[in-house]
């Protein structure tokens, strides 16, 4: 059987993936795919099961590089409304692994509802922030996350609650294929109050940051008590470049792709700065982008 036999209405071929991700890198995928709903989302995955391709979910792709030669097997988008709903009732929010973590954020802080404007500026979706803990200045989602459903590589859903849940520093244990959606409980605040929190919290991290218009991805998790970028400056890598790839002059821990660039560029500045920083601290840099 044609693997799109069937799925013609939400599977593509030979989709372009640059412009998926945020450093606008990266072939093609094989099979590109946009369920209507998680009942398809299951049959896709179980046609992939039956034909062995190999399947991966993308998010917003802001924590991504994608390999030029592109991705054989599938790669799933959930940007069909039906994974991207945030529904409020008090001070628990159910919200799609699709949305935009950013309207997440704005729609509580508008409603009085403490907790994530901390998160205000970190791009993408709640899936890839919940399956990255995304965080920033101490805070981060996990914290406030009080079950997960998710879809299992089977086809499954399951729910994740409570003590089944570990979050730790820009990580997860949500292993599973999909984060469908989640549920969050935060705290009652002032709304007026929280937005000055959140605002004053954008302003900061926008001027610790390159310009959003670039095209750009953090390199490197910081290490215990010491930021990345800072490491990165004192082992004298500012102007550092490989190709079209350079870090940014705003933050070195950024990488600013130019036009022509190659993932293959990116990984290669990835490794020199790596490898300086442990040459001249013995610290080794860990990287949180995923690479595909
Ligand atoms: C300008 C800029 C600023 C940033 N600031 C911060 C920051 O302050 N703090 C921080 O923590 N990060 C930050 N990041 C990194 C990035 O935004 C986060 O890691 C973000 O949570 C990634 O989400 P995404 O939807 O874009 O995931 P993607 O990049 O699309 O994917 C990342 C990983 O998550 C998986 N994934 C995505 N969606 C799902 C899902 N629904 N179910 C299962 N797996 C999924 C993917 O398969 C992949 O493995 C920043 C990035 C940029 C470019």
């Amino acid at each position: 059987m044609d693997f799109c036999e069937g799925f013609e209405h939400f599977v593509r071929t030979q989709e372009p993936l640059a412009s998926y991700a945020w450093l606008r890198i990266g072939g093609t995928a094989e099979y590109f795919a946009e369920p209507n709903n998680t009942a398809e989302l299951a049959a896709l995955l179980k046609r992939c099961r039956e034909q062995e391709k190999s399947v991966r979910l993308l998010g917003g792709g802001s924590n991504l590089l994608i390999r030029d030669e592109g991705i054989s097997g599938v790669v799933v988008r959930l940007s069909h409304p039906s994974f991207s709903n945030i529904e409020v009732d008090g001070a628990s929010v159910h919200c799609g692994g699709g949305a935009r973590l950013a309207s997440v954020v704005s729609t509580t802080v508008g409603l009085g509802l403490a907790g994530l404007e901390s998160l205000v500026g970190i791009p993408g979706t709640v899936g890839g922030a919940l399956r990255g803990n995304a965080g920033n200045n101490g805070e981060d989602v996990g914290r406030w996350v009080s079950s997960v459903d998710v879809m299992t590589a089977d086809g499954e859903v399951k729910k994740c609650a409570g003590g089944e849940l570990r979050f730790s520093y820009r990580e997860s244990n949500l292993d599973e294929f999909a984060i469908l959606a989640t549920q969050l409980k935060l705290e009652t605040g002032d709304a007026a109050e929280l937005t000055r929190r959140m605002q004053k919290q954008w302003i900061v991290k926008r001027a610790a940051e390159p310009l959003p218009e670039q095209n750009i991805a953090i390199l490197f998790r910081n290490p215990a008590d010491v930021s990345a970028a800072s490491l990165i400056e004192q082992a004298g890598l500012r102007d550092a470049s490989v190709g079209a790839v350079k870090l940014s002059d705003r933050n070195a821990n950024f990488v600013v792709a130019g036009p022509g660039a190659k993932a293959t560029d990116v990984q290669q500045l990835m490794e020199l700065v790596r490898s300086r920083v442990h040459e001249v601290f013995g610290i080794e840099l860990t990287t949180g982008l995923t690479i595909w």
